[in-house]
């Protein structure tokens, strides 16, 4: 099997699995109990947060709250930051259901909410933004790469705009696409909540987490024993934890940069005819082709071993694809998009296998499309 969904989920780190078999077999204590084996388990943990504080250049007090992934860390911060009742909450358009439904969901609670445009690029519309930021607004979240279109917001420009122009604003940046991917300097870019996830890294699946600073004035949204500084309660997921510490490091950009290079190289023939979605992460790579089906192509790839996604993986079961129709794609081209999400596990020669199979299989599917019309 050639898998190139890795911006839905990745496969495990074997390093991570030894931390998993490790801290689930042998060193499986509750650290907040008071014996000694399980107070070092605790120092173990404070280690994970400080590097990732540090990984991320978090300001000095920040704090990192461990999660279940990033969904959770997205509704703790957006549902959980104390923001004064009159003021407005900000989403960019594309932003995940994780957050865009917590949005709706506080629209709904009667806060008033309002969405930035996206250029046809996929990342916010700058000028609207900065037409909308005034001293009025309490809270703004853009993620930092589209899981959908792999387009990268500016992140520091967002930052400084808000700044200038929102200064009591708190700012919340989804990272999950892009941490251990695309450098983020969360001091440099004035952003005061960010959420992870690890499994996009390569870690299991169902663990994340929220880091904050000290602007933020955070209360938790699950009530218990009050771990994780009483902002998540519930016993730590010590090997969860560990195993997301073992893959936490800079991946190699440059061999993720040669696959797409490779894979886009293989579409020149059919290049005038169809269209790139993003400003590009050289992790996705999001085409619309009109005239098909994604996910006839999707299928008919599964059969030649090829995974690849439609549009993304989280929205394939909806009808219509709200971040793709906001960058001006038409029904017609979405439909016919799929997604093409890269790993460190690829290699060239897997990819270039796959390229050339996608582009037999489109060519299949365009001619059976054509005798049929
Ligand atoms: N945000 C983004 C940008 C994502 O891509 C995802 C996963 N598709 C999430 C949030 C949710 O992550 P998790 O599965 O860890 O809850």
């Amino acid at each position: 099997m050639i898998y190139l969904d890795n911006a839905a989920t990745t496969k495990v780190d074997e390093k991570a699995i030894e931390n998993l078999i490790k801290f689930n077999s042998e060193l499986y204590f509750n650290n907040s109990a008071i014996y000694g084996v399980a107070s070092e388990l605790n120092n173990n943990v404070n280690v994970v947060r400080k590097k990732i504080l540090d990984f991320t250049k978090a300001s000095p007090q920040s704090k990192l709250i461990f999660t279940s992934g990033a969904t959770e860390s997205n509704n703790l911060a957006i549902i959980g930051t104390k923001v004064n009742k009159d003021l407005i909450y900000l989403f960019g358009e594309g932003e995940h259901p994780s957050v865009y439904n917590v949005a709706k969901e506080l629209e709904l609670r009667g806060k008033s909410v309002k969405f930035i445009p996206l250029s046809e690029n996929g990342e916010v519309n700058y000028a609207v933004l900065e037409d909308m930021l005034n001293e009025k607004i309490g809270f703004v979240s853009v993620m930092h790469v589209s899981n959908e279109t792999g387009a990268i917001n500016d992140i520091e420009k967002i930052g400084n705009l808000i700044k200038l122009k929102s200064p009591n604003a708190i700012f919340h940046v989804d990272a999950v696409q892009s941490f251990c991917k695309i450098p983020l300097n969360l001091s440099e870019c004035n952003i005061d909540l960010c959420t992870i996830s690890g499994h996009k890294i390569y870690a299991p699946k169902g663990i994340g987490a929220l880091i904050k600073n000290n602007r933020v004035s955070l209360k938790s949204i699950v009530f218990g024993g009050g771990q994780e500084f009483g902002f998540r309660s519930g016993t730590e997921n010590i090997a969860q934890i560990m195993a997301l510490n073992s893959v936490i490091k800079v991946n190699e950009i440059e061999h993720i940069q040669s696959l797409k290079k490779c894979f886009l190289l293989n579409l020149q023939p059919i290049m005038h005819s169809i269209k790139i979605n993003g400003n590009g992460s050289p992790y996705i790579l999001s085409i619309s082709i009109s005239g098909i089906r994604g996910e006839t192509l999707v299928h008919m790839l599964e059969k030649k071993g090829i995974i690849i996604s439609t549009g993304s993986a989280c929205s394939s079961s909806k009808i219509g694809n709200r971040v793709l129709a906001s960058i001006g794609r038409n029904k017609e081209e979405i439909l016919g998009s799929v997604r093409i999400s890269f790993g460190k596990f690829n290699t060239l020669s897997e990819v270039e296998i796959a390229a050339k199979t996608f582009m037999e299989e489109l060519g299949k599917l365009l001619a059976l499309n054509k005798r049929k019309n």
